[in-house]
């Protein structure tokens, strides 16, 4: 996500975005507006595996972070799920911050998915 470019904030859905309408929601329910300090944003989403480093790096630089079962229900603090995942919201101020952690804590995570994803795209030849 660019910061630079996210200007807007949907209070549905918790998210910065870029546009005239959130792209989750087409801001139909909540008319987006200018984010401010303490907003709940919505950071990123990281399979359960991911989730505890992830939540321990932020707390270690002093952010607060919610997190949301994808699967919702208290069902998933039971039952060791290997397929939950999270959603991190943090409080727009700490947003940048928390977009560098995830970024060191992940980008080679992403990288070898982007190369792994480009192989899978078919060549096309010209002849
Ligand atoms: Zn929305």
């Amino acid at each position: 996500m660019n910061l630079q470019e996210a200007k807007r904030y949907c209070p549905h859905c918790r998210r910065l975005f870029d546009g005239p309408k959130c792209p989750d929601c087409k801001s139909r329910r909540t008319p987006p507006r200018d984010p401010q300090n303490g907003d709940i944003c919505f950071l990123t989403e990281q399979a359960q595996i991911w989730s505890e480093p992830l939540r321990d790096v932020l707390s270690q630089n002093g952010i607060p972070c919610e997190m949301e079962g994808r699967l919702g229900s208290g069902i998933s603090t039971l039952v060791g799920y290997s397929q939950e995942s999270y959603r991190f919201f943090v409080p727009y101020e700490c947003l940048p911050t928390a977009c560098d952690l995830v970024e060191q804590l992940f980008g080679g995570k992403y990288e070898q998915e982007q190369e792994e994803a480009q192989e899978d795209t078919p060549e096309q030849e010209e002849e």
